[in-house]
């Protein structure tokens, strides 16, 4: 088969790893940087120009769009997707996946657990915000934040308020939600293949800090999913229709609540945590569809 990897980096750990079992199975393999594509459009011929020549024959593709090249990124795996590739994320859920607040209205309709989030557009009554989220403390969130940047635990109302005026004033828009204590500054990071879970890990923030992610400090450990969580996180993955995800969890009094849903999960964490080859699960899940 031939498989495209859409990366703007050969070396980063992902692709890396994605190259080498696509060519363990004995796959074609090229990675390809998304942003270097032209996109050529026409009657019944879409094409896409990259380093001089024309792409051809392509299989399967395997988006690893980051967040910040959602647009461009999208577009080049829509114009694969028309030519008849396979892509293991479908252009569609990619860009749903990449908004917090549509992503939660989904995952909501779904009938899945999650912390309760308002979405304020400049709200004068941010006492009645802070309410309907049950007081503080809260966790007061920018819609286009990523990696644990631009999530903050407001403590008290006073903190609270000062934080949403904040953003408020800066035009940036943000969700505010209900903190989960019990939590405990963890998460789960349940890793979805094809409606199956190939892998989970807790991740532990480091002391004093509630947020989880590996980008702020925080460390990993393989985990025994618990089959209420288990069938959440491939509940979610499925509402959102991505094949290939990650599911970030809390585990609360009332059982799991998710976080958000990932659609270029990283494989270095997941993989040194279960020392699992998710990788390969990725390539056998192109096998099944091609
Ligand atoms: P990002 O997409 O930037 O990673 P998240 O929404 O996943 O943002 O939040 C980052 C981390 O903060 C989570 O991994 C979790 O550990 C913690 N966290 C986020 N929301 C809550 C919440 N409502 N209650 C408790 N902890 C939270
Ligand atoms: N981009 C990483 C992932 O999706 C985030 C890791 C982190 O939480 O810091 O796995």
């Amino acid at each position: 088969m031939n498989i495209k990897i859409l990366s703007r980096n050969p070396n980063l750990y992902s692709t890396k790893r994605l190259v080498e079992a696509a060519k363990k199975r004995k796959h074609d393999v090229q990675v390809i940087d998304p942003l270097k594509c032209d996109l050529v459009i026409e009657k019944r011929n879409p094409n896409i120009y990259y380093k001089g020549e024309y792409i051809l024959d392509t299989d399967a593709i395997i988006p690893r769009i980051g967040a910040s090249v959602t647009f461009y990124g999208t577009a080049v795996v829509r114009q694969f997707e028309m030519m008849g590739a396979f892509s293991t994320i479908d252009s569609e859920a990619l860009v749903r996946s990449r908004d917090k607040l549509r992503s939660l209205q989904v995952l909501s309709r779904a009938k899945i657990g999650l912390p309760k989030t308002v979405f304020t557009n400049y709200s004068r009554d941010v006492n009645g915000v802070i309410q309907q989220v049950g007081g503080t403390p809260l966790v007061i969130k920018l819609l286009e934040g990523t990696q644990g940047l631009g999530v903050v635990l407001a403590e008290t109302k006073n903190a609270a308020k000062s934080v949403i005026e904040a953003f408020n004033g800066l035009q940036a828009r943000v969700i505010v939600q209900e903190f989960i204590k019990e939590a405990k500054g963890a998460d789960i990071r349940v890793f979805v293949v094809d409606g199956h879970v190939v892998g989970a890990m807790k991740r532990q923030g480091k002391e004093g800090e509630f947020r989880s992610n590996l980008h702020q400090g925080g460390s990993a450990e393989v985990i025994e999913l618990s089959d209420e969580e288990e069938i959440a996180a491939i509940k979610a993955a499925k509402a959102m229709r991505l094949g290939v995800a990650g599911v970030d969890l809390l585990q609360s009094s009332r059982g799991p609540l998710i976080l958000e849903v990932n659609s270029s999960p990283g494989l270095e964490g997941i993989e040194k945590a279960t020392g699992k080859d998710i990788a390969r699960s990725i390539i056998q899940y192109i096998e099944k569809n091609v």
